[in-house]
């Protein structure tokens, strides 16, 4: 087994190498670095509190602040009030961020054509067995929790005996399978403790 590990955390290094140097080449493109050009998409998609975006990203508030500082001085974003709460501020793109953002590649051009080649199953594998390592690296502290079907209270995994959607969102109330499992979802509602044990347990029980 160990050496079957070694393989697969060669695989994540290479696959790590070359995101961390696209990311570079993309943003030096658009005349970002990496962090802005990753703020800016997320901002892009959904405004944020900046202590909601600094726990997602896993980055200090501090850091986080100097990032969007210079999106502000570059007229890409701003701080503004946060209609949920008075006494809070949220990060949004502005119009030129947002265009921007919407000409920058979400997920670099090869990379995206090796995943459309892959196969409907073998993409909902992947999905699952990333969720699992994903979640157990939460568990372990090393990386925040992400807005993820595995930590979300709507989740319930293999509860439908369509082998093909085999999950259910509460939020939608939707049967889904593998390849609907999310990652980053606007939807999702942080589940207790021992319901995101038990939804770990489920989709792990079944390969
Ligand atoms: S709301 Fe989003 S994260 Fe939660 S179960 Fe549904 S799809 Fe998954």
């Amino acid at each position: 087994m160990q050496n079957q590990i070694r393989q697969i955390a060669t695989a994540f290094e290479r696959l790590a190498l070359f995101w961390r140097s696209n990311q570079w080449s993309v943003a030096k493109e658009y005349g970002l670095n990496p962090s802005q050009g990753d703020v800016l998409q997320r901002i892009s998609r959904q405004p944020e509190r900046a202590a909601d975006l600094a726990q997602r990203l896993g980055v200090t508030q501090a850091s986080l602040s100097d990032t969007i500082s210079a999106l502000v001085a570059k007229g890409l974003a701003e701080r503004r009030p946060d209609p949920e709460d008075g006494r809070a501020r949220r990060i949004e793109a502005t119009g030129q961020g947002r265009a921007l953002a919407a000409v920058m590649p979400d997920v670099p051009e090869p990379l995206d054509a090796a995943i459309a080649r892959l196969g409907d199953a073998d993409r909902g594998a992947l999905l699952r067995t990333l969720s699992l390592i994903i979640r157990s690296l939460q568990e372990a502290e090393a990386i925040p929790i992400q807005q993820m079907c595995l930590t979300c209270r709507h989740f319930r995994p293999h509860v439908h005996d369509d082998p093909a959607r085999p999950h259910h969102c509460g939020f939608v109330d939707a049967a889904f399978g593998n390849g609907g499992l999310r990652l980053d979802c606007a939807d999702h509602e942080t589940a207790t403790e021992e319901e995101a044990a038990r939804n770990r347990a489920r989709l792990a029980a079944v390969g």
